[in-house]
This record gives C-alpha cells, sequence and structure tokens, in this order.
C-alpha cells in the first residue's frame, strides 16, 4: 500500500502519460475543447464508451489529475471536480435527492449549505429533516421514511469542532439503503477519511480550504465510494431510460445504472450536474490545488500542534468563557475534561492525529468587546476562509447573519460572543503573543 504523503504528490499523473514534453508536474491544460482525432473516436467519446476528453465543460487533464489525486486520498474509486465547494454540496445533494427527495442533516452544518437545504432546495421540491444533533442516531433513524436519500453529515463541524459518528450514521443508513454524505472539509482526508474509516459513500469538499491550503483558489469535489446501490426504488433516476446514456439510433436504452453500474452516481453528476448546471473549476485552480495538496501532510500536522496549543493557551486566559476544540481530546489531563465524554471517546478513536487547524471561543460580553478584539490582533487577519497558511480571525454570529437564520444561529451555538480561528503556518509563539495581547487590550 502507498501512504498518504506519497500519494499526495504521486496520485493521479505519471509523466509519461504527458506525452507533449513528459512534464514533471502536472501541466495547466488551458483549452476549452480537444481533437477527438476520428469520426469513430468522436462518437465513442460522446457515448462515454471511451477514454479521453473533449470539452472541458465535462472533462479537462488538468481537473482530472486533482480528481484521481483526491479520490485516491480519500480512499475513493473516483471523484468529480467543481468550481467550488459550495457547487460540489449541491450537485452531490441534488444528485441524490432529486425529484422530491428528502434529506437528513444537522442544524449546524456550514452556513451556505444550512440555507441552500433550509430555503433553496425546497424550491426545487428537495426537503430537509434537521436534527440538532447528528449522533442522536436514534432519533436520526426515526426521521428516515420512503422519500429519504441521503443523510448529510460534516466529518467537524464548523465552528464548533464537534465530530460526526460517521460509523454509527452509515450502519443506520445503510440498514434503510439509504446513502451517507459526509462533507470532510474541516480535517482533510489526512485527519480523516469518512469512506475508509467511517463506511461514508459519497465524500464532499470544499477544495478551497485545507486541501488548497494558501488561500488562493475556489474548489470543490465530490468523491464516490464506488459501493452504494443506487438501482433501488428508492432512486428512480438512476434506472429511468435517459437518451444521454442511450444509442437511439441503434435502440439501444439505458439507464444510469445500465450503463454505469457501480460508477451510476459519479456519471451522473458529470454528466448531469456538472456538464449541464456548467460549475467547472479551471485548470488554474486544478493547478494551484495539486501544488497546495502536496503539503497537505506536513501542514495540517503543523497546524494541529499550534490549535492545539493555542486551545490549551486560551483556557488559561482571562475573559475567554469557553473553547471549542475537540482535539483537545488527544491533549490529555484537565483539558478534554471540559467537554462531553462521547466527543472524547469519537475524537480519539476517529481523529488520532487531530481535528484540524480550526477552533472557536467565547468571550466575556458581545459584539463590542468581539469588535475590540478583532481590530487588536496583528498576525491574525480579519479573513472569512478557513485552512490557510495565514492565520484568519472571524466573528461568525457577523459573518454568518445573512446566511443562517437567528434561530438557526442559536441553535447551532454561535453567539455573539463567539470568536472563531484558522491556524495557519505562522510560529505559534507569535500567534500565541498576538491572541493574548488583542484580548487582554480589549478589557
Ligand atoms: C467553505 C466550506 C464549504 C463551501 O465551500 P466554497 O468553496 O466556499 O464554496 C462547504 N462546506 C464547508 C464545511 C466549508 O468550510
Amino acid at each position: 500500500m502507498t501512504h498518504f504523503s506519497t500519494l499526495a504528490i504521486h496520485a493521479g499523473y505519471d509523466s509519461a502519460d504527458c506525452t507533449n514534453g513528459n512534464a514533471a508536474v502536472p501541466p495547466i491544460y488551458l483549452s476549452a475543447a480537444f481533437d477527438m482525432q476520428s469520426a469513430a473516436h468522436g462518437d465513442a467519446l460522446s457515448a462515454g464508451a471511451a477514454e479521453g476528453f473533449s470539452y472541458s465543460r465535462v472533462a479537462n487533464p488538468t481537473l482530472d489529475v486533482l480528481e484521481r489525486r483526491i479520490a485516491a486520498l480519500e480512499g475513493g474509486r473516483s471523484a468529480v471536480a467543481f468550481a467550488s465547494g459550495m457547487a460540489a454540496v449541491s450537485a452531490a445533494l441534488l444528485c441524490a435527492a432529486e425529484g422530491g427527495g428528502r434529506i437528513i442533516a444537522a442544524r449546524n452544518l456550514y452556513g451556505a449549505s444550512v440555507d441552500a437545504m433550509d430555503s433553496l432546495l425546497p424550491e426545487f421540491g428537495i426537503e430537509t429533516d434537521f436534527v440538532d444533533d447528528i449522533n442522536d442516531v436514534r432519533l436520526v433513524e426515526s426521521l428516515i421514511g420512503p422519500d429519504t436519500r441521503a443523510i448529510f453529515a460534516e466529518s467537524v463541524a464548523n465552528p464548533s469542532t464537534e465530530v460526526a459518528d460517521v460509523a454509527a450514521l452509515a450502519e443506520i443508513a445503510h440498514r434503510h439503503g439509504v446513502a451517507l454524505i459526509v462533507d470532510n472539509t474541516v480535517p482533510t482526508p489526512y485527519l480523516f477519511r469518512p469512506i475508509e474509516l467511517g463506511g461514508a459513500d459519497v465524500v464532499v469538499h470544499s477544495t478551497t480550504k485545507g486541501i488548497s491550503g494558501h488561500g488562493n483558489a475556489l474548489g470543490g469535489m465530490v468523491v464516490d465510494a464506488g459501493r452504494f446501490d443506487w438501482a433501488t426504488d428508492r432512486y428512480p433516476q438512476f434506472t429511468r431510460q435517459e437518451v444521454v446514456v442511450s444509442d437511439d439510433r441503434n435502440d439501444d436504452w439505458h439507464s444510469f445504472a445500465s450503463k454505469f453500474g457501480i460508477d451510476a452516481y459519479i456519471r451522473r453528476v458529470r454528466i448531469k450536474y456538472l456538464r449541464t448546471f456548467g460549475a467547472v473549476a479551471s485548470p488554474v485552480n486544478a493547478y494551484l490545488q495539486l501544488l497546495g495538496v502536496e503539503t497537505l501532510a506536513v501542514r495540517l500536522r503543523q497546524q494541529v500542534a499550534s490549535a492545539t496549543a493555542i486551545a490549551e493557551f486560551l483556557q488559561t486566559v482571562p475573559h475567554v468563557r469557553a473553547v471549542h476544540y475537540s482535539g483537545l481530546a488527544l491533549a490529555g489531563d484537565g483539558h478534554a475534561a471540559l467537554q462531553s465524554a462521547s466527543q472524547n471517546e469519537l475524537v480519539r478513536r476517529d481523529f488520532p492525529r487531530g481535528v484540524g487547524g480550526m477552533l472557536s471561543f467565547e468571550v466575556d460580553g458581545g459584539r463590542e468587546q468581539v469588535a475590540r478584539i478583532l481590530d487588536g490582533t496583528h498576525v491574525f487577519a480579519y479573513v472569512p476562509n478557513i485552512g490557510d497558511a495565514r492565520s484568519l480571525i472571524v466573528d461568525p454570529a457577523r459573518i454568518r447573519h445573512r446566511e443562517v437564520s437567528p434561530q438557526f444561529r442559536r441553535m447551532s451555538g454561535v453567539g455573539d460572543n463567539l470568536i472563531r480561528l484558522s491556524i495557519g503556518l505562522e510560529d505559534t509563539a507569535d500567534l500565541i503573543a498576538d491572541l493574548e495581547q488583542a484580548i487582554h487590550g480589549a478589557y
């Protein structure tokens, strides 16, 4: 078996396949379309019968390398890249729930995901049953009905860092023939692999975050484990005959399931959601993400070490009322005792390398004190992003207030006195000193 850091550098690309010069680094193919060479090859390409490229809205060689690499890092079978994390989340959910399906999801999801499921997908006939605690598997199971198409969870929630019990969710989902879709953006596959460790069927990413790692390129990814049976009555979209996968001139009719078998879902994501909705990533962004992913393991190791040190430090600072960093379960002694035993247990079982570089904390007072802290930092930048090499600070109540209704914000624990940090790669001592002076100066 090839290990994570080796795959991060090599998976999905062989310089021998790059016929135009054997480039050591995957080249940027800035070509909207590709020469199909012969009428027969063109016909096979458009029928999906031949491997290759014809038009970059469907597939592109630079994106292809990124897709293969992230699929390898996640232990998945295949992947489709999108222009942003939200494009990937939307496509993954729609492809499962299209045509009047229901989704079960936690209320403390990423803001734009909640907004999509709460206020936009219902306009397309897709409803979501929200739960306060996604690890309340009995409640989740009780909500599974004939129209339920997916359970959707974030492996590590933003900004609380609460971790989901992916294995328990997979078990109940599969018992009912329902797919489990996991947003694995926050930990990245270096820290957690929902397909391998938990039995998730589909993993989605905002590759904008830790995978890129430098805050310079938007991107998203849908990764398919290739294990789930979509050819059941619950998912009529996969067994319906469709022109796009058929050869009507020869009266050879197919559904996605009959044509692609175990790849029915990921092919539908590409052929329906990427090709017709068109949220295609730029090859330049894919190149930046391939560059970023090469250093994923070393970046995450440093960010987890700094985030843990900062979480421990914040627990000692006057005016800090609570620190939310489930990774403290690994810090031992008194630190971990502050959070729930079940969270500590899950972190120790599934996240031995840590939960990531994001954490949040609550301070005395409210908006005014938070604003003074935000304005008082010099190393931390006030930027609404995570997973960057730069350390970032935000007030989630303000930056999320247009996306998430007040009721949802309260229920997901996002109050006016909450501050979120995304720990970068600066020196840990400088980050601690910056927070210390900013918090001290705010009171
Ligand atoms: C950022 C983020 C998204 C959305 O990704 P974009 O690339 O900003 O569209 C989705 N899920 C999580 C957990 C995120 O952090």
